[in-house]
This record gives structure tokens, C-alpha cells and sequence, in this order.
């Protein structure tokens, strides 16, 4: 998978040269590249944002740079035309879920804009969708105010990139998961058996491997409805009832 960012924070992606996902891209499964906005403005300053148009606070990113960087993103090493699905990051967007973290990791190119200050300026959306061809998707990571889009591109690569086939050794780990299937997951445990008083629950060193899948079950249900009982309504039925 192609992943793309255009910040004016390069250095705020270097953890993606870490662990898991530093991994894949030495293994060349994901290859990504990260672009300076400030690298397609034309002043001595760089300039990449300027006032809002009918008042209020606050700075909003100028739409030539982002047009020059999207058209830098689209030709570099693209004999063939492809188009990178975009991916803004923003408080106003969908949420990030396992389920579109899912839908992402199908993705053979993600290009991902972040935003600062007041966000970018509405235009550089239209002109992405309607001259440039591409599918936009903004997307929020919470309901919340980060600074920027970085936080939330760090978030995402890492929960698609996790999924893209390869980057995780054991695929099974990724099953059972917090999120696959709208639980969240059982308590876990390892050596030794007995710490500091406290033992591990007896079922799990039992060997009854019908009994430890039963309990685990138990566990979710009691876990979700306890921290997430939205998830619990949202999938009605996960349980066995209907
Ligand atoms: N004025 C914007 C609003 O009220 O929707 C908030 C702008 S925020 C200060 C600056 C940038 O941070 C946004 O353009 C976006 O890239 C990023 N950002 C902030 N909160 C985010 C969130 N919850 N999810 C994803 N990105 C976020």
C-alpha cells in the first residue's frame, strides 16, 4: 500500500519509521512518503495560511499550496494514472473505526492532508472531488479538538497499516480484537499464575479449551456492557440472541 501525507510537520510522522509499521516499510509493504506543504508555496515566507473570509478567529490554510502538493502527490511514480483515495483528517469528519480502518486497509494508495490552525480552506475539497477525480473522505478520530491532522494520520496508518495483509505476522491476533466484532475484549493474563496474591482465574489453567472460550465470551459481554454499553445496542445479536 501507497500511503502519502502532506503536512507542514514532516518530522511529526517520524514514529512511522518505528516498530510494526517501520517494519513494513523496510519489507516494502507499505511505502510511505511524507511532503512539506511549505515545499509548494511561492514567498520568501512560506506562507500557507492567511485570515477567514467573514471574520472570526484564527488562520486558514491557503488552497494553491494544497493544489500544487495534491498535483506533486498525483505525478510522483504514477505512470498509470491511478488516483489515491483522500483521507482529510477533521472534528467534523466520520469517525475512525475498526470497521473503516477495515474498509482503508483495501486501499491500494491513501493520501492523507493535514490540517492546522482553523483547517483548510472549503474550495481545495471541491477541487480534489470534482477537478482532480479523487474520493474524499474527511475523517475525525474523536470528539475532540487536536491542533492538527498529524496526531490523527499517526492513528490512522498505524490501525490500517496493522491490517494490510503481512505486517502482522500471526493474522489470528488480529481476530479477536477489541472492535472486530463490536466487543471489546476478554481480560488477559500470563506467568506466573500467582502474583503479588493475586491469581490468574482458575478456568484458564484448566486446559478445558470449551470452558476458556465460554468464559472469555462471559467476559466480553460483562467488559462492553460495563465500559461500552453503545457498542452492546449497536450490535445486537453478537451474543448468540438475535
Ligand atoms: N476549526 C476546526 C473545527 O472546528 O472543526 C478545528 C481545526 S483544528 C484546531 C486543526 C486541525 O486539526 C484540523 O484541520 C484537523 O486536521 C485536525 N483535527 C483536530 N481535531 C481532530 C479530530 N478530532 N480528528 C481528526 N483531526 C482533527
Amino acid at each position: 500500500m501507497r500511503v502519502d501525507v502532506v503536512t507542514i510537520f514532516p518530522e511529526y510522522l517520524a514514529p512511522l519509521d518505528l516498530s510494526l509499521i517501520g517494519k513494513a516499510r523496510e519489507d516494502g509493504l507499505l511505502d510511505v512518503r511524507v511532503h512539506d506543504l511549505r515545499d509548494f508555496t511561492h514567498d520568501r515566507h512560506r506562507t500557507v495560511d492567511d485570515t477567514p473570509y467573514g471574520g472570526g478567529a484564527g488562520m486558514v490554510m491557503k488552497p494553491q499550496p494544497w493544489a500544487e502538493a495534491l498535483d506533486h502527490v498525483l505525478a510522483q511514480d504514477n505512470p498509470s494514472g491511478a488516483k489515491p483515495r483522500l483521507i482529510v483528517p477533521g472534528p467534523g469528519g466520520q469517525p475512525f473505526t475498526q470497521a473503516l480502518a477495515r474498509e482503508l486497509a483495501q486501499e491500494p494508495w491513501l493520501a492523507f492532508a493535514c490540517g492546522r490552525y482553523e483547517g483548510i480552506d472549503e474550495r481545495v475539497y471541491d477541487h480534489a472531488r470534482e477537478d482532480l477525480g479523487l474520493e474524499v473522505s474527511v475523517v475525525s478520530l474523536g470528539d475532540y479538538v487536536l491542533n492538527g491532522g498529524e496526531v490523527a494520520v499517526l492513528a490512522m496508518v498505524e490501525a490500517v497499516g496493522r491490517l494490510v495483509p503481512g505486517v502482522i505476522g500471526n493474522a489470528e491476533s488480529l481476530v479477536e480484537e477489541s472492535h472486530e466484532d463490536g466487543l471489546l475484549e476478554y481480560p488477559i493474563y500470563t506467568k506466573p499464575s500467582s502474583w503479588n496474591g493475586r491469581e490468574v482465574p482458575p478456568v484458564l489453567l484448566s486446559g478445558n479449551h470449551g470452558a476458556i472460550a465460554d468464559w472469555r465470551h462471559a467476559q466480553r459481554l460483562a467488559r462492553t456492557a460495563a465500559r461500552r454499553p453503545d457498542l452492546l445496542h449497536a450490535s445486537h445479536g453478537t451474543d448468540g440472541s438475535d
